[in-house]
């Protein structure tokens, strides 16, 4: 921040207000603190932190992209506590468990890309920003949702309280909500890709890994959680539901629990292990990718889902919006006294990247989901031959991913 006399004084009158106490939300206004901003204010329309964690306790896998900011933010040793990290991601066969990649987490993500991965339910992850937050004298006001913004005027109108006015608004009201819609209207109906199910299963796997089954038109995600959970994510094609075909595994199914169950019954016997101990199964909404291509107007700029929602199997919303929070609050902290004019140059800076990254899993998806099986040997054949005799191909193909390090410099 700048040292005269004349921008400290201005500086001291910047307020700063941010919707949604989400993990964008917390991530920021800690990192507005952090560079020097002295009034961060959060209006969350949910009663409280309790009420958060009970609708949103889905298991984020954070990839060095990502973890890098909550170490900057200085959550190493709460991360590190709270957090499992991996060590290793396998790609196998449903039925046969035929090991097809092998990429090395743990130490390798920290040696190659300075930050490692971990595996913590969006509810810790919530409560040690919150802390953070408030130890740091950010204000958090619950119960208060904000019904209309001005973005001319920087004004924003809590229900049944008075406006309140601030240099800079950011909006991190995630996907479903519509007071983005101010700012971004495009966001249209569109048929998402794949739909996906979440279970617990209530046993542990014996290795610390990451275990990716994939078949034709489906595949599922195995979690070490802890010694006495596994969580299982199963992404499939809806029209499986409607129209088995004969190398289907999933028959018509009315439930989450059928899909599933008809799933992991004719897999491996790693996977089937699991099918007794589920205790509990959610359909999760569909959602496409999207970004939006306005992300900022007046005073106000849009942060994380509420600018980029992905579906929840991509496992890189939490990742990326992580990335915005630091490019926007070191663009802010450039402009200091008008910190909202920073917020063009952050939507130059990360909506190509967010579209890239739509473009790309949109195409991983893809190649996932639509084999046939024909299709399907040629993918396995060509993922199994690159990971064992080219596999630094196999990596650097995405480095850019996780290797991109905002903390330094994102031009
Ligand atoms: C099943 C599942 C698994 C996932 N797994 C991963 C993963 O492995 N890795 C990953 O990177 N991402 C993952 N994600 C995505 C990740 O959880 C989200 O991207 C992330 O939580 C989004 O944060 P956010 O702060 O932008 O939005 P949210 O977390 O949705 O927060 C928005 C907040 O704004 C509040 N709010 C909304 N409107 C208003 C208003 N008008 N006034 C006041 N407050 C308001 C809401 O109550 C909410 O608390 C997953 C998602 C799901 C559903």
């Amino acid at each position: 921040m700048s040292t005269s006399g004349q921008s400290n004084l201005l500086l001291a009158d910047i307020t700063i207000g941010i919707v949604g106490a989400g993990l964008a939300g917390l991530a920021l206004a800690l990192a507005l603190r952090q560079m020097g901003f002295p009034s961060v204010k959060i209006f969350e329309s949910s009663a409280g932190a309790d009420a958060i964690a009970q609708s949103s306790d889905q298991l984020l896998e954070l990839t060095a992209n990502g973890s890098r900011v909550l170490h900057a933010l200085g959550l190493e040793t709460q991360l590190q506590a709270n957090a499992i990290c991996p060590g290793f991601a396998y790609l196998r066969t449903r039925r046969s468990g035929f090991l097809l990649v092998q990429r090395p987490l743990g130490d390798f993500s920290e040696a190659r890309y300075g930050a490692p991965n971990y595996l913590i339910r969006c509810s810790q992850l919530r409560s040690l920003l919150e802390r953070a937050c408030v130890t740091r004298d950010v204000d958090i006001r619950y119960n208060t949702e904000i019904v209309d913004l001005q973005p001319h005027t920087g004004t924003l109108q809590p229900r049944n309280q008075p406006a309140e006015s601030f240099s800079a608004i950011v909006v991190a009201d995630g996907a479903e909500a519509g007071l983005h819609e101010t700012i971004c209207v495009e966001f249209a109906e569109q048929t998402p890709a794949a739909h996906s199910i979440r279970a617990r299963c209530g046993i542990g796997t014996d290795n610390n890994a990451v275990s990716t089954w994939v078949d034709d038109q489906s595949y599922c995600v195995q979690y070490p959680v802890s010694e006495d959970m596994t969580e299982l994510m199963l992404v499939y094609q809806d029209a499986q539901l409607t129209t088995a075909g004969a190398n289907s595994p999933i028959e018509d199914a009315d439930s989450p629990e059928q899909t599933l169950n008809q799933w992991i019954e004719t897999g491996h016997p790693q996977l089937k292990k699991l099918i007794k101990h589920i205790v509990a199964v959610d359909r999760q909404a569909p959602r496409q990718g999207q970004v939006a291509s306005h992300w900022h107007a007046g005073h106000v700029a849009l942060l994380g889902d509420a600018c980029h929602p992905m579906p929840g199997y991509e496992v890189q919303s939490a990742n990326t919006a992580l990335e915005d929070v630091w490019v926007l609050a070191t663009m802010m902290e450039r402009w200091e006294e008008a910190p909202h004019l920073g917020f063009s140059d952050y939507q130059r800076y990360r909506q190509p990247r967010m579209r890239k990254l739509v473009r790309q899993t949109a195409r991983t998806t893809a190649e996932l989901l639509n084999a046939t099986p024909p299709e399907q040997f040629r993918r396995n054949f060509k993922w199994s031959v690159i990971n064992r005799f080219l596999p630094e191909m196999s990596m650097a193909q995405w480095d850019w991913l996780y290797g991109y390090n905002c903390i330094k410099g994102f031009a």
